[in-house]
């Protein structure tokens, strides 16, 4: 059974501009590759979590998600990191038509993407981590029994300052930005075992 450490996409992974309904709008986070290469030279697996209600809004078709995530990929290779997976929610339980309008067990907070990915890379959820900007983030960690990692990318910072403080449940690490969470979670792991 592997450790993972899952990552949220847009605000954690990349910048966060609203719906990336072209793949010009993509931008990686400068540290990106060098957090994905640390998380795959620790012996932990990568694997990227994300919704994307655009597409069941309409906003874009989902052959752009996948021009997006192989570009994803190919920034990746390009700098020696790999992502052991990308599971992705395009689904909304209100907006748009079937079958993208759904209320589905897979949209962040819900675990579908975390419950897919133990059975197909065979992870144990409990010794793993999930590292995100917002709220569902945290909530998709505590749902399955791993812990969770507050980024202050994208919007993490003002989930911090305005909304954190008021939430029955800290997270179990607020980092600067991915790769210091990542660096903090491999850290730790060394001590640990
Ligand atoms: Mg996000
Ligand atoms: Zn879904």
């Amino acid at each position: 059974m592997s450790q993972a450490v899952f990552i949220d996409r847009d605000g954690t992974l990349s910048h966060e501009v609203g719906y990336v309904n072209h793949l010009s709008r993509f931008r990686l986070f400068s540290f990106a590759v060098e957090a994905v290469r640390l998380v795959n030279k620790s012996g932990l697996l990568a694997v990227v979590v994300t919704n994307q209600a655009g597409i069941a809004r309409g906003y874009f078709p989902s052959r752009l998600l996948d021009e997006v995530h192989d570009a994803l990929r190919a920034a990746m290779e390009e700098g020696g990191a790999r992502l052991d997976g990308i599971y992705c929610c395009p689904h909304h339980p209100t907006e748009g038509e079937p079958p993208f309008r759904a209320d589905c067990d897979c949209r962040k907070p819900k675990a579908g993407l975390l419950r897919r990915a133990e059975a197909e890379l065979g992870i144990d959820l409990a010794r793993s981590w999930v590292i995100g900007d917002r709220r569902p983030d945290l909530e998709l960690a505590w749902a399955v029994g791993a812990r969770a990692a507050l980024v202050k990318t994208g919007y993490g910072l003002g989930e911090l300052t305005y909304n954190a403080p008021s939430w029955p449940r800290a997270p179990d690490l607020v980092a600067e930005h991915l790769l210091e969470a990542v660096q903090r979670i491999v850290a730790e792991r060394g001590v640990a075992g």
